[in-house]
């Protein structure tokens, strides 16, 4: 993992959120590409997720592998809010 492709986000968001009890995560986002990513305190380990109002979402570990070897875009891409919007659509079926 490229440490330097991760703190070349701008995190504005990291907020210590529990999915299941007695499970921590710290939730980043940051504010210039709006990737949201969750981290296991335990392991360090990291992964792409997609927040709803309601819940997070793991996006699919290509993504996670993807995100975390770029460097930060510097905005919202495309191909972000096309997933993302996917992301919605499938929950709806
Ligand atoms: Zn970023």
């Amino acid at each position: 993992m490229d440490r330097d492709a991760w703190s070349s986000h701008n995190w504005v968001e990291c907020r210590m959120i529990e999915i299941e009890s007695g499970n921590p995560l710290i939730q980043h986002r940051c504010s210039r590409c709006r990737r949201d990513f969750l981290e296991a305190p335990p392991t360090g380990e990291r992964y792409a997720v997609y927040v709803s109002v309601f819940s997070f979402r793991r996006l699919p570990e290509l993504i996670t592998r993807q995100w975390l070897g770029e460097w930060c875009p510097g905005e919202p891409l495309p191909n972000d809010i096309d997933l993302r919007r996917r992301l919605i659509e499938n929950r709806a079926r």
